[in-house]
């Protein structure tokens, strides 16, 4: 039977609590050019091989799978470190061929985003979030293991300046580390019209060195904030977005609070994600995957993977589970899933 464009649309990837995942995290690589001690060892991890990972070619058909019949709109690229991944921008711009309405957005860690941030708008990319937890040299040295904080500033200009807004930037803060910097790193964010998130450590990384006791919460930024700035709810409507924003001062500036462990968000969760090499989780603190690249290198029509997409995201779990007392962190580092 032949499909119409019309008919390919049909499917959602809906769970059986009714989350409808529409917002899309494509890993493009496992690798990385920075050792943030949140998220991995020194030494780095043992990477995938690289007849694991999909091609250029089969990540874009499996996002033409979930864009064009799975009601995908939304379609973020991260890793790993995604700048790393040669074929970044003809991926990007094959996915805006093939979706011209999805938003296309990257998560990165900046480093070699000066030079790339003109051809990533030209093929199509839609915004950047930017990771950085610190505007202190020695600080950003001591939690990324790298010297590289100029790197990561220029990046954020040169995505400013290729219109690749509004451009958010995400923290983590870490006990006796950064903590006592919230307030600076919002003001420097609030002054270049950045919008600043901080998420909570989660238990993603590869060390297993992450612990409910020490871990900064939500309400302790806030805290912190709060000395120096006064916080008001934005009105908006949150639904899905994991970010709880506030006005800065008044606004217009904003801050959010990502508190996926303290103030868990699941129940709104639209994402879905799809690793480098090819496997769907239906969420970062999955306890297992559902395999498409094997199919697809068999041959599988785009029919068929779509139904295993379907049928991949049935089965996803109420909640991550981390406040469970059987609760077990993941094989897969966050790395290694796509962040
Ligand atoms: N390398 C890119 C970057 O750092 O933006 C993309 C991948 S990284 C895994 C994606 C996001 O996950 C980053 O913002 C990073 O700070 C965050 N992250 C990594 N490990 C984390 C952890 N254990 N808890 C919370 N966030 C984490
Ligand atoms: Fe690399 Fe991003 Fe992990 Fe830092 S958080 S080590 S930049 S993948």
């Amino acid at each position: 039977m032949t499909t119409s464009p019309t008919d390919q649309t049909q499917q959602t990837l809906v769970d059986r609590f009714g989350r409808v995942a529409t917002d899309l995290r494509v890993s493009l690589t496992d690798r990385c050019n920075l050792r943030c001690t949140y998220c991995m060892p020194p030494e780095g991890l043992d990477w995938m091989p690289g007849d694991e990972a999909l091609t250029d070619d089969e990540v874009v058909r499996l996002i033409g799978v979930a864009t064009g019949r799975l009601g995908v709109d939304e379609v973020r690229f991260t890793g790993g470190e995604p700048l790393v991944r040669r074929g970044l921008v003809s991926i990007i711009g094959r996915t805006r061929e093939i979706a011209p309405h999805a938003e296309l957005s990257i998560t990165t860690n900046a480093l070699g985003l000066a030079k790339t941030a003109g051809a990533l708008a030209e093929a199509g990319l839609d915004r950047v979030n930017v990771s950085l937890d610190s505007i202190r040299p020695d600080t950003f040295a001591q939690i990324t293991r790298r010297d590289r904080l100029p790197d990561v500033i220029s990046g954020l200009e040169a995505a400013a300046e290729a219109g690749l807004g509004p451009i958010k930037i995400n923290a983590v803060l870490l006990r006796g580390v950064n903590d006592d910097q919230a307030a600076e790193l919002l003001g420097w964010s609030v002054e270049r019209g950045y919008e600043l998130r901080f998420i909570e450590q989660m238990p993603l990384d590869a060390q297993h060195g992450w612990s409910r006791e020490t871990m900064v919460t939500a309400d302790d930024t806030l805290a912190a904030l709060s000395a120096s700035f006064d916080l008001t709810p934005a009105e908006e409507p949150r639904g899905s977005a994991p970010a709880e924003l506030f006005h800065v001062d008044g606004g217009p500036a904003k801050v959010g609070i990502i508190a996926s462990v303290t103030r868990p968000f699941c129940g709104d969760c639209d994402r879905v994600r799809l690793t480098a090499d090819g496997q769907v989780r239906d969420c970062l603190f999955a306890r297992s995957e559902s395999d498409l690249r094997t199919p697809l290198r068999a041959g599988a029509s785009d029919d068929d993977l779509a139904a295993r997409w379907v049928t991949a995201m049935a089965g996803k779990a109420a909640g991550h589970g981390i406040d469970d007392l059987g609760f077990l962190q993941p094989d897969r580092p966050m790395s290694a899933i796509g962040g």
